[in-house]
């Protein structure tokens, strides 16, 4: 493979971590099987995250059981993107972690 095409290394654990958009996430849960470092469970939201929703996402959250993905292990996130590539609710983008 011409080196031009080979993917970067991913960041060492823990320089980046996934932030979930809570107004967009359905609790599909690609990024659950996407993540080869078991960062995402689908868990139920706490009562912080349910207040913080609008009317239509709190609807759309309801719907889906009130269930979201959250980031569980995001120390181990090595910035692969894959998560990002699946969501399809394009409710996830990584972020550098404060130091
Ligand atoms: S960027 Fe990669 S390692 Fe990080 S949470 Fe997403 S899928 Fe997992």
């Amino acid at each position: 493979m011409p080196e031009s095409i080979v993917k970067p290394c991913p960041q060492p654990p823990g320089k980046y971590e996934p932030v979930i958009d809570r107004s967009r996430c359905e609790a599909k849960g690609p990024c659950v099987t996407a993540c080869p470092y078991d960062v995402f469970e689908i868990s139920p939201l706490t009562a912080e995250e349910k207040a913080g929703l609008g009317f239509f996402p709190k609807l759309k959250a309801f719907a889906h059981g009130n269930k979201q993905a959250h980031a569980v292990r995001a120390d181990a996130c090595q910035a692969c993107g894959k998560c990002v590539e699946v969501c399809p609710e394009k409710a996830i983008r990584l972020r550098l972690r404060a130091a």
